[in-house]
Formats: structure tokens, sequence, C-alpha cells
């Protein structure tokens, strides 16, 4: 009984000194129980206040977008402006800038030359272009085409348009509402067909002009041209080119071998096939009528036709028209290299032609009119003008 009185007694000692602890846990926990209350209306208030900032994060979107658009908005007025600026000096152009511009190139030889090459450039890049160019795109494309820089500094003038507002007999500004201006070609009403003029004439075919050597050579190659080689060898005049295709315009491959390209869809016909045999593009129908013609009013049995399959006249399959450094005339064999300052008249130089494999990108030789084909270039054909036809020989 004692020890459980004992037990009691401690018991109840122990109890004395817990109920105070007892009493500052409960205070405690009820200070604890509001806390928790505070932040469950804390945390209530910031998913509000998250809620609020999502909706202001979109508004700040939505506004700085129409910002933007504002911006680009503010950009094209500026741009409107400034062409608008610029149309009225173009309307002083022709009286005082203009005036002033013209003089200034007038008064300097160098400047003078520079600014003709110029307006043969752009009426090459306008040409190369389907005779029409967007402003915006005419730097790039003068530069693809020409291969050089347009500096416009060059002339004391900033913006193309000025420029371009010089050379009206050879380009207009076509102007429009969604500021696409395209440059365009002036046509010549008395000779809507004119052939644009270059620095490299061909001294036969009249009217012919090539901007550089390697495009006149090119044309040397041509069979216009060896008729025109032909009929001066007999005394006759010049067949001209009057007449210059609506929709083919003559272009050059990146090798400055002649094709055509139309006007209307950009379609490109390769005539080279004296490279390649394997190139057997049709004519387009226009050119086919042109050598139609070229053949009705030249009824000429020299160059002789190599069976109609495209291949040009023999004249200039082997041996072609060069110009040297002073602008003279002399004759290069492709096959032999040799040259002459006069077209060697033989009828066998025009047999083998050389045609490329398309296989092992080998040259071999092919005669047209017996259909052989040789790895080397057969004998006779070359050496000691005057020997005997090689298919003389074979047979
Ligand atoms: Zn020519």
């Amino acid at each position: 009984i004692v020890g459980w009185v004992r037990a009691a007694f401690a018991y109840a000692q122990a109890a004395c000194e817990v109920f105070p602890v007892y009493n500052r846990l409960m205070s405690h926990f009820r200070v604890v129980e509001s806390l928790k209350a505070v932040l469950k209306r804390e945390q209530a208030t910031l998913v509000e206040l998250q809620t609020s900032a999502k909706v202001c994060a979109a508004a700040l979107a939505t506004t700085s977008e129409s910002l933007d658009y504002y911006k680009k908005e503010e950009a094209q007025l500026q741009k409107t402006v400034d062409d608008i600026k610029e149309l009225d000096s173009m309307e002083d152009l022709p009286t005082q800038q203009g005036r002033a511009l013209k003089l200034h190139i007038a008064s300097d030889e160098n400047l003078r030359n520079q600014f003709g090459i110029l307006k043969k450039d752009i009426r090459k890049v306008l040409d190369r272009n389907q005779d029409a160019v967007p402003l915006h795109k005419f730097t790039k494309l003068y530069e693809d085409v020409t291969h050089k820089r347009l500096s416009l500094q060059a002339y004391g003038v900033k913006k193309l348009k000025v420029i371009l507002a010089l050379t009206t007999d050879i380009c207009v500004i076509e102007y429009n509402d969604f500021g696409d201006d395209l440059v365009k070609t002036v046509v010549d009403a008395d000779n809507p067909y004119a052939l644009p003029k270059y620095a490299f004439p061909c001294k036969l075919c009249v009217g012919k002009s090539y901007d550089s050597h390697k495009e006149l050579t090119s044309h040397f190659q041509s069979k216009w041209h060896a008729m025109n080689v032909y009929l001066e060898h007999m005394g006759e005049p010049p067949c001209i080119f009057d007449r210059r295709s609506r929709h083919w315009i003559e272009t050059y491959d990146a090798d400055n071998q002649i094709q055509y390209t139309n006007r209307m869809t950009g379609m490109c016909a390769i005539l080279s096939a004296i490279t390649s045999r394997a190139v057997v593009v049709d004519k387009p129908m226009e050119l086919q009528a042109d050598e139609v013609m070229l053949e009705t009013m030249f009824p000429i049995e020299v160059p002789p036709p190599s069976s109609n399959d495209g291949e040009y006249g023999s004249l200039s399959s082997e041996w072609q028209e060069v110009a040297d450094e002073g602008g003279n005339i002399y004759y290069h064999n492709r096959l032999t290299n040799e040259t002459s300052w006069t077209l060697p008249v033989a009828p066998y130089a025009t047999e083998w032609q050389v045609c490329l494999d398309d296989a092992t990108n080998c040259t071999y030789y092919y005669n047209p009119s017996t259909g052989e084909t040789s790895w080397t270039l057969p004998d006779g054909t070359d050496q000691g003008g005057g020997s005997i036809p090689p298919s003389a020989q074979e047979s």
C-alpha cells in the first residue's frame, strides 16, 4: 500500500509539474492555430494576386504586341513619307538636281564613261530579268548579273531612285500603292525589238553586241554568225539582225554557252549541242522559225545541214572566230589549237565534232555524216591542210 501511495503521490506531483507545461503548450497551440488561419488567408490572397498577375501579364503582352504593330506602322509611314519626299525631289530632278547631277557627270570624262557603262549594265540587268525588276531587288540583281558593286556614291548620289531617274531613256520606275515598285525597260516605240548596244560588237553581224569578250566568243559559235562568216567569204553583205525575239532572250550558262530563256515562262533552252550530244533540248519554236527563215532567205549548201539535229553549221563547229586584243579577227581551231588569219576552207574540217561523254566525262569525236565515234581524233583530219577527208579515206 505504501508503495502504491508513493507511486500515486509521485504521479500527482508529476501531474502538478506537467500542468503548466500543458497550459503553455495549449496556448502555443492556439497561437499556432491562429497563425495557420492567417497563413490560409495569406495563401488565398497570394492566389488572388497570382491570378491578377497573370491577367496583368496577358494585358502586358497584348499591349507590347500592339506597340510592335504601331512601331511597324510608324516605320511604314516613315517609309511612305520618305517616298513622298523622294518623289518630290524626283519631280525637281529634270530641272534642278537632275541638271546639276548631269552636269557633274558630264564634266568628268571618267565619270561620263562610267555612267555609260552603268547604263549598259542597267539595260543588261533588265534584259536578263524579263524587262522588269522590283526596285528593292534591283541592287542585288545588278550585282548578280554584272558581278560589280553598284556604288551610287561614285555619281554623288545616295538613292538608287535618283540614279535611275537619270536613265529615263533606258528604264522607268513604275510606282504602285503597295510599295513593290518595278523598274522596267523603256521600249523604243520606233524600234520595239531593238538590240541592246554593248561594248563588244560583232563586226560581222550588224546590231549584235555583247558586254564581255567571252560572250562575244560564244556568239562566234552561233549559226547566224557562221552564216555571216560564209556570206563575207562569198563577198555578199551580211544578214542583218533586224528583229529581236519577242519571248526568247539570249542568255549564257555558267560556261558562257549560249542558251535561250523565255521571258514569259522563265523556261530555259540549251542550244549548245556541240559540247554534249546528250543535251538534246527542243529548240524554242520561235527560234526554229528563225532558222526556217534563215534557210529560206539564204538557201545555201554551206554550211551543209548535218541531219537537222541541232548541230551548228560546219564552219563554226571546229574553226571558231576569235578577236585578239586589238579587235582583229582570227580563226581558232577547237580541236588542234591551230590559229589562222583566214578561215581555212576545207570541207573535212567539219566532219569530226568534239563531244562530251556523260558517263566518263571524257571528250570523244563524232562524225555526223558517217555516224562514227572515236576516242582519239582520227588521222588526217587536222594536220597538213589539204589532205584527203577522212570519210573519203574510210570508204
Ligand atoms: Zn557575228
